[in-house]
């Protein structure tokens, strides 16, 4: 299977294709392609920390700034054993794309660390993180990189990362990091925003089609903060999930299952195959979700859950991918020339980075909103960039995710263009 950053470069390719003939300078334009396939700078470091144990464990971390012609880097950072240099260099190119899709005043960054989380106490846990954005304090500020939370880490990770960056700079400075608890500038909403922006793409694209809520059934694989705000909201409005699984495996009713109760559940049980079978409903493997006849399959787990060899399996109509880059190039081609719709990640996951634009406003004005506010910004943001990339599919003929590289591309560039870096 290609890299992730080859798929992230392949992406660009293909939409880079469309806008050639807008820009009269074709040199020009194609040295702004090259930029855009390469980070502008990949920091890295070796991070030791002492062990409950008294030992000392050592962790790779890293930090991509892939382009900041829109405004300072933006993006996550996560804790996964899986990360590396390639995934991460990926991640901070689609969070490039993904802030110029929704027009928010920023360019793409991402951090990761290899570890598995769950292997640390708290204590150890605080450690690496302050560690990390100490290693980070000279490259990241309110006005140069703003980090965030991604897999594997929330408002305790910020809080930590914060507290470490302001003893290093001696002041306080809320905006160099989003995703904070509420009681350190954190924002109403963020928590819930990215599942709701989701579910903002998908009732716009409901809208266009006359997809009837009731009437359309969804699969959703992932059940983390990103997974179960999404499907609390659909439910909420009347979709039906049908299926719904976390790492270990899934749960299935045709029915249609009770968000809130199935979350009950896992805390109980602690995962999705720990739950026992009722005869209300099925337990199912992953793969069987992904291959379940349904109306929207959504997945919001981790890269590259649909590929070349699991597409052939699919049956959904459309896909909404909540997770970043759950599709494969590869499979994204099939499915399309099957005229399933690929509602893409750079725009359905995006109200989570949305929110954290509002909260970074926030920080910088010493100010709080009310979640009344953050919620009808959000959802003018979401809704107008669906509106924005439903044109360009109508006009251009062209699948739901070129339309959105299209118009982030040529967002990026003509920033690059202005600031005379070509
Ligand atoms: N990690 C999230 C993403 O991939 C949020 C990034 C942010 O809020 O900066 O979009």
């Amino acid at each position: 299977m290609a890299s992730a950053f080859e798929n992230a470069k392949k992406q660009i390719n293909d939409s880079a294709g469309f806008l050639s003939k807008e820009y009269p300078d074709k040199s020009r334009f194609k040295k702004a392609i090259e930029l855009l396939k390469r980070p502008q700078r990949v920091l890295k470091k070796k991070i030791s920390i002492r062990l409950d144990s008294g030992k000392t464990e050592t962790f790779q971390a890293y930090r991509s700034q892939h382009n900041d012609a829109r405004g300072p880097f933006k993006g996550g950072i996560r804790f996964h054993p899986n990360v590396s240099e390639d995934e991460i260099i990926a991640f901070s190119t689609w969070m490039s794309i993904k802030c110029a899709v929704v027009g928010i005043p920023y360019g793409g960054g991402k951090g990761g660390i290899i570890v598995d989380p769950s292997l640390l106490s708290e204590s150890e846990l605080e450690r690496l993180c302050k560690k990390y954005a100490e290693f980070l304090t000279p490259y990241i500020g309110p006005w140069k990189d703003i980090p965030a939370p991604d897999v594997n880490t929330g408002e305790r990770e910020m809080a930590w990362m914060l507290d470490s960056y302001e003893k290093k700079v001696g002041h306080h400075a809320p905006a160099t990091f989003t995703g904070k608890p509420l009681e350190l500038g954190g924002s109403q909403g963020r928590t819930e925003a990215t599942g709701l922006g989701g579910f903002y793409v998908l009732a716009s694209y409901s809208e266009v089609t006359r997809m009837i809520p009731v009437k359309t059934t969804i699969a959703v694989q992932g059940f983390g903060n990103v997974g179960y705000w999404f499907a609390k909201f659909a439910t909420g409005v009347g979709y039906k999930a049908v299926a719904i699984s976390d790492s270990s495996g899934g749960i299935y009713d045709s029915n249609g299952l009770n968000v809130e109760k199935l979350s009950q559940l896992k805390e109980k049980y602690g995962s999705f195959n720990k739950i026992p079978k009722t005869k209300d409903h099925e337990l199912i493997t992953n793969n069987e979700l992904l291959a379940l006849k349904v109306d929207v399959l959504v997945p919001a787990a981790l890269e590259n859950a649909i590929h070349e060899r699991n597409v052939k399996d699919i049956k959904a109509k459309v896909i909404l991918e909540m997770a970043n880059g759950p599709t494969t190039p590869e499979a994204d081609a099939i499915l399309s020339s099957n005229e399933v719709d690929i509602l893409p990640d750079v725009l359905c996951n995006a109200g989570g980075v949305t929110v954290s634009y509002f909260e970074w406003v926030q920080n910088l004005n010493g100010y709080s909103w009310t979640k009344e506010k953050v919620i009808k910004e959000l959802k003018k943001i979401m809704d107008s960039s669906f509106e924005e990339i439903y044109q360009v599919v109508q006009q251009k003929k062209v699948s739901y995710r070129k339309a959105a590289y299209i118009l982030a591309i040529k967002r990026i560039v003509n920033a690059m263009m202005l600031r005379g870096r070509l």
